[in-house]
């Protein structure tokens, strides 16, 4: 049988536990594409810096988290550039070349909300965004072997954004009523192990990669390391897009 490879995403960064979480995956040699916010970045970019010397890649998530459908489109590209700006000078501060600009909206909001059923690219807002992120150089890139019938009937694996395949619902904890019962570890870990490919719970799936969606939230810290030692002994090992 191949090997299953993910990509593994973490959103929100930093926040004061990333450095330990960077640490946390140096055990295992695993880098990962970090989405930060760029109002989060200003006061920590140390730990950017650190990221980035470790291998990791660091993706722009935004300034601070509105949902693009419900903004201007001038207020969305404010949003974009200037955590572009910060992020560029983590990159010239670490000594590191940025090789490559990733973006993923938060909410995964791509300006028309995060419906992917009446996802429509030709939206003006949608469309507008995608062009802005190609002029700023934001790319999708080579994430190979993604071959969910789900993720190429959305344009997903087309669009200048990055989404992703599995998302852990690490979040869910956090919700006051959580979405499907998802109120744990023991919750969360039983979900990785669903076989539900086409509904977006595939990590038992052979013949697709995965893009797995983390976040780097203090209150979740402790869920992320099981969480990722699950993910190991499931057998996926993990890559970068370059
Ligand atoms: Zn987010």
């Amino acid at each position: 049988m191949p090997t299953k490879y993910a990509y593994l995403t973490i959103d929100d960064a930093p926040s004061a536990d990333m450095r330990r979480k960077i640490d946390v995956l140096g055990k295992w040699g695993i880098k990962a594409i970090w989405f930060v916010r760029g109002e989060l970045l200003e006061d920590n970019l140390a730990d950017i810096i650190y990221a980035i010397r470790q291998g990791h890649i660091i993706g722009n998530h935004s300034y601070d988290h509105p949902k693009f459908s419900k903004i201007s489109l001038k207020d969305c590209k404010n949003q974009v550039y200037s955590t572009d700006q910060l992020i560029e000078k983590a990159y010239f501060l670490s000594g590191r070349p940025q090789l490559v600009k990733l973006f993923r909206f938060p909410f995964l909001d791509k300006g028309a909300g995060n419906d992917y059923e009446n996802l429509r690219w030709d939206d003006p807002h949608v469309l507008a965004l995608q062009q802005f992120l190609g002029r700023m150089g934001y790319q999708q890139p080579i994430f190979e072997d993604i071959n969910y019938t789900w993720w190429q009937r959305a344009g997903l694996d087309e669009c200048l954004d990055i989404d992703c395949t599995f998302d852990t619902y690490d979040w869910a904890p956090l919700e006051k009523d959580p979405p499907h019962g998802y109120s744990g570890l023991r919750e969360l870990l039983a979900r990785m192990d669903e076989d539900e490919p086409e509904s977006g719970k595939g990590l038992n799936y052979p013949a697709s990669n995965d893009i797995i969606l983390m976040h780097d939230f203090e209150e979740t810290a402790d869920l992320f390391e099981p969480m990722v030692n699950h993910l190991l002994e499931k057998g996926i090992s993990f890559k970068l897009p370059i």
